[in-house]
């Protein structure tokens, strides 16, 4: 997932569903175990409609492991 598209850059995160355009209101912090360090966190953005949705796909793999308010969330220094 790439936030960053040159010359797309958006006044506002959107959600990272597919397909979804709408603002983001909550991040959900995940991680892989068998692709990242276990401190490493990777973020997806979630509409509230989304919420539920990308959260129970990241939680029956065993990968989330938490879900902040957007307004809330203090970037950890890796992005991406
Ligand atoms: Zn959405």
């Amino acid at each position: 997932m790439n936030l960053n598209v040159p010359g797309t850059e958006p006044a506002s995160p959107i959600c990272s569903a597919k397909g979804c355009r709408a603002d983001a209101v909550w991040v959900l912090a995940w991680n892989n175990p068998k692709l990242h360090t276990p401190e490493r966190r990777k973020t997806w953005l979630a509409c509230e409609e989304h919420r539920e949705h990308l959260s129970k796909f990241l939680g029956v793999r065993g990968f989330l492991k938490d879900v902040v308010k957007l307004d809330e969330w203090e970037a950890p220094e890796e992005q991406g």
